[in-house]
This record gives C-alpha cells, sequence and structure tokens, in this order.
C-alpha cells in the first residue's frame, strides 16, 4: 500500500486528506497513519496539516521497491520488482530468479552491487548508494542467435534515458557502453539461458555511473559519472523509470521483426565512434578500420583498407586507434 500511497500523494498538487486514503485502500485512518510514519522513516518528508491530511515535500533519493513501483509508468516492464539492498550480481539474482519462475518483466534493483561482472570475467565497480545497478529478466520467444541484440536497444534505453533526465548528451561506443563527453558513464552485460532453438531466459545488466565522485586509479581515464558531468546529484529512481519505459518501447519494435530494422539508424546517430578509426580487437586477429555503422542485426560495419568487415559483438571488443574511444 506504501507506493500506492506515494503514488496518490504525487499526484495531488495540495493536500490528500486521510479519509480520502482510507477510502481509497479499504483501511483504517491508524493504517494510513503508520504507513506514513513508515514512509517518513524511510526519508520521505511528507507534511501532515490538521483538516488538509497529507502533502509530499521531498523525495529522498531512495530506491526502493516501494519508490519504484509508485513512479512506475510502464506496461509490464517492473510488474515485479526485487529489490535488495545488497546484491553480489544483480545479473546472477535474476538468472536465480528466472530459474525459481520469475515472469518476464521482473526487474532487479540494488543499492549496492558487491561483484558486478563485465564481459569476459571482467569486474564493474559499483559503489553503494552511488550507482545504479539493475537487471531486466526477460522471455521473449525468439531465436537466441538473436539476443545480442538486446544489448543495443538497452544501450539505447540507456543513452535516451540519461538525456532526458539530465539534459546531457550521450553516445553509444559500440555494443553496450553509453558515453558522456568521452568517457563510459554505463556499461551493460546480456546474458542467456538457452536450447539450441529456443530462449529460457535473458538478462539485460545495467551499470550506471549517478553520484561517483572519484573513480579508482585505473578507471579514472575512462570512467565519468552523471554528477561529474553534471555537477548535481539527479534521482536514480526517476532515471531508472525512464530508462525502463524506453527498454519496452524499443523491445516491442524490435519483437516485431527480431532484429534492428526500425532502430539501426537511430543507433547510429548515437555512435560515438562512427567514421571515426578504430581498432577491433578480435581474440583471433587484431585489426584498424573505420566503423561506418550498425546493421539491421547489430553487427558493426567496418571498413578497412581492403575490404569491409561485419563484426559481432561476442568476444570482441573495439577501441579508438590511441585510446578507449
Ligand atoms: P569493451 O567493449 O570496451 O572492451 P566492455 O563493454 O566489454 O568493454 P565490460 O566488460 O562491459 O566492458 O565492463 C568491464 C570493464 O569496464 C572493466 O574492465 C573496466 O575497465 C570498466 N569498468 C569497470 N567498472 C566501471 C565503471 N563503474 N565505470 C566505467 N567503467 C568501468
Amino acid at each position: 500500500m506504501k507506493a500506492e500511497i506515494l503514488a496518490a500523494l504525487r499526484a495531488s498538487d495540495g493536500y490528500v486528506s486521510g479519509q480520502e486514503l482510507c477510502g481509497k485502500f479499504g483501511v483504517s485512518r491508524t493504517a494510513i497513519w503508520k504507513a506514513i510514519n513508515q514512509l517518513k522513516q524511510a526519508g520521505y518528508e511528507i507534511e501532515a496539516v490538521q483538516n488538509r491530511g497529507y502533502h509530499i515535500v521531498s523525495t529522498p533519493d531512495i530506491l526502493s521497491e516501494n519508490e519504484l513501483r509508485s513512479i512506475r509508468k510502464t506496461e509490464w516492464l517492473g510488474n515485479r520488482i526485487y529489490y535488495e539492498a545488497e546484491i553480489d550480481s544483480t545479473n546472477t539474482k535474476a538468472m536465480k530468479l528466472a530459474e525459481e519462475g520469475a515472469p518476464h518483466g521482473t526487474i532487479v534493483v540494488t543499492d549496492h552491487q558487491k561483484n558486478g561482472r563485465g564481459r569476459r570475467g571482467r569486474t564493474w565497480e559499483s559503489p553503494a548508494g552511488e550507482a545504479i545497478a539493475m537487471t531486466f529478466l526477460l522471455r521473449p520467444k525468439i531465436d537466441p542467435n538473436n539476443a545480442s541484440m538486446l544489448t543495443l536497444i538497452a544501450a539505447m534505453a540507456v543513452a535516451r534515458g540519461i538525456e532526458d533526465e539530465t539534459g546531457l548528451k550521450a553516445g553509444i561506443k559500440w555494443p553496450n557502453d553509453v558515453i558522456i563527453n568521452r568517457k563510459k558513464v554505463s556499461g551493460i552485460l546480456t546474458e542467456m539461458s538457452a536450447q539450441a532453438d529456443y530462449v529460457n531466459h535473458i538478462v539485460v545488466g545495467i551499470g550506471i555511473n549517478v553520484h561517483i565522485d572519484e573513480f579508482p586509479e585505473e578507471l579514472k581515464n575512462i570512467a565519468t559519472s552523471i554528477f561529474l558531468e553534471l555537477g548535481i546529484k539527479i534521482n536514480r529512481a526517476a532515471l531508472i523509470e525512464r530508462i525502463c519505459e524506453y527498454f519496452e518501447a524499443y523491445f516491442e519494435v524490435f519483437l516485431q521483426t527480431e532484429d534492428l530494422s526500425a532502430i539501426s539508424k537511430q543507433y547510429d546517430a548515437y555512435m560515438v565512434n562512427r567514421n571515426q578509426p578504430v581498432k577491433v580487437l578480435d581474440p583471433k586477429d587484431t585489426y584498424e578500420g573505420t566503423a561506418r555503422g550498425i546493421t539491421t542485426r547489430g553487427e558493426l560495419l567496418v571498413d578497412t583498407w581492403e575490404s569491409r568487415k561485419l563484426v559481432s559483438s561476442g568476444e570482441v571488443s573495439v577501441r579508438g586507434i590511441y585510446g578507449y574511444l
């Protein structure tokens, strides 16, 4: 009920009477009073004025199930929200929940991801209270070979969500790094459980550097945060909500054709290394060329001096000739 009370308070410009809330939720005044007190304890500033009712003054930067549910605008994404203050890896947790039967659209969120993972066993830093670490659990009826495109969709959703919430310009380094001012603000890791021709479930993990004001030495040159770029601390729940809306919309478009034909031009417009010299680090072969954009299947088009190559994500990293970008 707390999420619904929060939503009701936010929907009103002025005061919402205790009586109105009682009627709405079919509970006693005491129950409402208790719930309001718990919300206050959680950090919400709620004013209570006699004969007028309750009014929400400010929302702290809280990532709880109640907060996320109270601002949710999506249709199916976030139909279940699994929040815990600390989680080892939201992807691992989402995989586990999937095996236990959690539905399509479940979101796993934490305030502190203790062992975030990147590709190929690399680590993802996610300091407590300063980042977004979340995973979307999906159960689409698609060909497993098409699942990697969801990473690109997630990158678009994150880039657009950040732009809307901050006014900053975001870009994408193919396939899945979201960039602000040439540095990485977000990373995405998609993992799948599948048979040869059937997807059991897919988890799309998203890490975003939100309030971080200093990175460890080894990340200083490649990483940034929204706070470092914007100078203010934004509300993480609002950003999550916005990203969910974009992801849901892009996902529906993707499902119609099971490829990126309707989205690839937009993706190209976000690509920071488009028409730039790049080095392709393929475990089998490293080569240089010029990135040209993506195919409708999300592969990167790279023109080398001898031919045009199609680069699939998976094992490959793309770098600038002299550094990260
Ligand atoms: P690339 O494609 O550039 O090789 P990637 O997208 O595959 O990289 P991931 O494996 O997703 O990279 O992320 C892990 C890497 O990201 C780490 O090796 C580290 O360099 C970097 N990293 C770790 N934590 C953060 C962070 N909080 N912000 C930015 N970069 C980070």
